[in-house]
């Protein structure tokens, strides 16, 4: 089936009803950056595109008081550049800003990093920390999801009648911080081996009271590391305890990826992820407790 036809979208509305017209014929393209090389490599044969990039209401970055909502069609630089995601929230910049290279970025969205659904996308495990909700649209109406059940469940992910409108979350408190750490097989333009995002919250005596944990490309999608955060929860973050967590989350990694050529590459590159992550959590909240 050969490209017939490419519509530049100009609403919301107008592409989801091309959406409902063309179904499993159509493929949305944002910055490209994925679907592009799909198309060049024939993966995928859609008869019609449609493109996305210029619709202004997919583009924003609202700061709602307890809440910030991002549009899917929002670019890495965007969040990297917006001073709502320099603080508390500087791990989700900090994925953004090591996705790739300064062209990747500009281009490339949050909505086709998650629409894409690689287990490597670098925007999904801070997203998944911050309880993160997806809004999907189609004629049919509007769909909210988790991101966690959005990767989790099949059955959730994005229907060839559906636009992936907005990304939302719940602010972090002041004393909560998230932070990441990514390796990639060199520096720059790296598609991530590992990542590990954490968000956490410590109690006047340093004891963790909140903490979640996701990581990418350590399973088939990118997911909450439940054994680990159960182990750390109420714990102070002493040497043995972060020597022990990594084992936690060693032992997780085998259930997943026992077998794996990548596993015992990966068992050892978990330790340092996890505490360079930690190390800049610890960082940040003794900065604002002084
Ligand atoms: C050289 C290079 C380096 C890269 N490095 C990284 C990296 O380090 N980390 C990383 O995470 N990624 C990386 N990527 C992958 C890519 O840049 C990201 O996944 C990016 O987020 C894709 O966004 P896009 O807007 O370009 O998506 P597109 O290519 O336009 O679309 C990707 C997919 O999502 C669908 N889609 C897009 N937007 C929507 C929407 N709003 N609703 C419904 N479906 C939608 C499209 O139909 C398509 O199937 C790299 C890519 C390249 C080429």
């Amino acid at each position: 089936m050969a490209l017939e036809e490419v519509y530049k979208g100009e609403n919301v509305d107008e592409v989801v009803e091309l959406l409902d017209k063309y179904g499993k014929d159509a493929k949305i393209i944002a910055g490209g950056t994925d679907i592009v090389i799909d198309l060049r490599n024939n993966r995928i044969d859609p008869k019609v595109l449609i493109d996305i990039s210029s619709i202004e209401e997919l583009k924003g970055i609202k700061d709602k008081g307890e809440y910030i909502e991002i549009g899917a069609g929002v670019s890495f630089t965007q969040v990297v550049e917006n001073p709502l995601f320099e603080r508390n929230l500087y791990g989700l910049n900090k994925a953004c800003h090591m996705v790739g290279s300064p062209q990747i970025r500009n281009k490339g969205t949050l909505g086709g990093n998650i629409a894409n659904g690689s287990p490597a996308a670098d925007s999904i495990p801070p997203l998944i920390c911050l309880n993160s909700t997806l809004i999907l649209k189609s004629v049919r109406g509007r769909r909210e999801i988790s991101i966690e059940d959005y990767y989790k469940d099949e059955n959730e992910k994005i229907r060839p009648d559906e636009l992936l409108v907005s990304i939302g979350f719940k602010k972090p408190k002041e004393n909560q911080v998230l932070s990441f750490a990514k390796l990639g097989l060199r520096k720059a333009l790296a598609i991530s081996r590992l990542s590990i995002a954490i968000l956490v919250e410590l109690d006047e005596e340093g004891k963790i009271i909140n903490i979640e944990v996701a990581s990418g490309s350590l399973g088939k999608y990118p997911m909450r590391e439940l054994e680990l955060e159960q182990f750390l929860l109420g714990k102070k973050l002493e040497d043995s305890t972060v020597d022990e967590g990594v084992l936690v989350l060693q032992r997780a990694m085998e259930k997943r990826l026992a077998g794996r050529s990548t596993f015992p590459y990966k068992r050892v590159a978990v330790d340092r992820m996890f505490r360079e992550a930690l190390e800049e959590a610890m960082k940040y909240l003794d900065e604002v407790r002084l």
